[in-house]
């Protein structure tokens, strides 16, 4: 019983990967740069449906040539269209009661806004045509596309924006008019039911796609020129975009989803208890101090109050009178560059960003490798980014990696990492 326990735990993850075209600025940096006209050639390439090569031929190893395998590969002609039809199947299941995470992973230049965001959406005042949008915006229409065929009201999505940056939370839906600055420090806490939360956070009610997009725009063009947060470059943050759905009417399929929950939430504390000799000692004091920051929280002021635990909570007596409202949630996340930055000769505050992203992607990693061995332990919370994301990672939740990767030679380094992590988490 624990083994299938454990093997259900590591959840349902999928790994793609999108390799771009070769665009103008290619061409341009490789025409300026000292290696020469090398590094602006095609190195990446696409197999079939589901491979990848990396021909690394020209770097001094003759003949040698990588290939990887993902559930699907898309090549550079794949339109945003084709890649979210992939994605789609994703929106059903959280509205059938799973938490969904995607994100997408790459280094700096390698198409993950675009992926996500879309390249026209991240310039409000372009042309905003619907085959440039990415993920997040298609996405948001799918869910309402949905929505639009259950009962009238019986569904309702609340949008919340965060950007995770020197490993700490900020609001990027915070209002001056709260008395809380846009960017705004927030905390993330394990509730006692396990879920992960953040106190305080701005939610905003929305009722189309439309308006998720159009709360994106303006919080990127907002971010653009808010002065705490306009110094740096947005390649250096993660950007979490979370829809939490609501329904007061739950399909028979979600409902039975979370009867399957609160039954593993049970023997995920048995077994927790099993495995720990402090929780043994039978000590309710002892117990109660790791909950103490949710308890204290809860009676905190959410900006929504709607805003509680993902559906996973255990039943307590009072669930089975006033059941708790059905919720689950969807991250989509546009990850920091993932390129290796040198900390050689780097000082200060870039030191200390570098690092920052280095140890969230490295933790990312490691809770994907702990998932992937099936480990009793996850360690979600050795950093901000993959405490925020554990309700969406592991467990029954829905986890899928979009691998972004620049074609040319010069980013064949940072190509191979990238299709190694991806290796790796599957
Ligand atoms: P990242 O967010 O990973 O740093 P971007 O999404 O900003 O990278 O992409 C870098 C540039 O490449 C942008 O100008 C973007 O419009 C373009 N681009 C990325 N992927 C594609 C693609 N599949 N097709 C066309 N242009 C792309
Ligand atoms: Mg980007």
């Amino acid at each position: 019983i624990l083994h299938n326990t454990l093997v259900e735990l590591r959840g349902n993850i999928r790994v793609h990967c999108r390799v771009r075209p070769v665009l103008p600025f290619d061409v341009g940096q490789g025409s300026v740069s000292a290696i020469g006209p090398l590094n602006t050639e095609e190195v990446v390439q696409v197999v079939n449906d589901d491979k990848v090569v990396v021909n690394c031929t020209r770097v001094g190893s003759p003949g040698l040539s990588k290939m990887f395998e993902f559930e699907r590969v898309h090549g550079p002609e794949d339109s945003q269209d084709v890649v979210f039809e992939e994605v789609k199947p994703l929106l059903t299941s959280l509205l059938d009661g799973y938490n969904v995470c995607i994100m997408a992973y790459g280094q700096t230049g390698s198409g993950k806004t675009h992926t996500m965001i879309g390249s026209q959406a991240e310039d409000p005042s372009g042309p905003q045509r619907e085959a440039q949008h990415g993920i997040i915006p298609k996405a948001a229409a799918e869910l309402f596309r949905l929505i639009s065929e259950k009962p009238v009201d019986s569904h309702t999505v609340e949008v919340s924006v965060v950007e995770v940056y020197n490993n700490e939370v900020l609001d990027l839906l915070a209002k001056e008019e709260d008395g809380v600055a846009l960017g705004a420090k927030r905390d993330v806490i394990t509730t006692s039911t396990g879920t992960s939360e953040v106190p305080s956070l701005s939610y905003l009610l929305v009722r189309s796609a439309a308006d998720v997009m159009q709360l994106i725009s303006s919080v990127l063009r907002l971010r653009a020129r808010c002065p705490t947060l306009v110094h740096r470059d947005s390649s250096r943050s993660h950007l979490i975009v979370t829809l939490t759905v609501s329904s007061k009417s739950p399909n028979a399929l979600a409902l039975a989803r979370r009867l399957q929950s609160i039954k593993k939430d049970m023997l995920r504390k048995e077994q927790k208890e099993w495995w720990s000799p402090r929780c043994r000692r039978a000590n309710p004091t002892a117990r109660q101090s790791g909950d103490e920051r949710s308890t204290s929280s809860s009676s905190s002021p959410y900006h929504s109050p709607s805003h509680s635990p993902i559906h996973s909570s255990c039943p307590s007596p009072r669930d089975s009178i006033t059941p708790a409202p059905f919720r689950t949630k969807l991250q989509l996340v546009d990850l920091a560059g993932s390129e290796c930055v040198g900390m050689s000769g780097v000082t200060g505050a870039a030191l200390w960003e570098t690092s920052c992203i280095n140890r969230s992607l490295s933790a990312l990693s490691d809770v994907l490798g702990a998932l992937a061995e099936h480990r009793p332990h996850v360690p979600y919370r050795n950093s901000k980014l993959t405490h925020l994301l554990q309700d969406a990672i592991g467990g029954d939740a829905k986890l899928l990696i979009m691998l972004c990767v620049s074609p040319t030679q010069k980013y064949m380094t940072e190509s191979l990492q990238s299709l190694g992590f991806g290796t790796r988490a599957r």
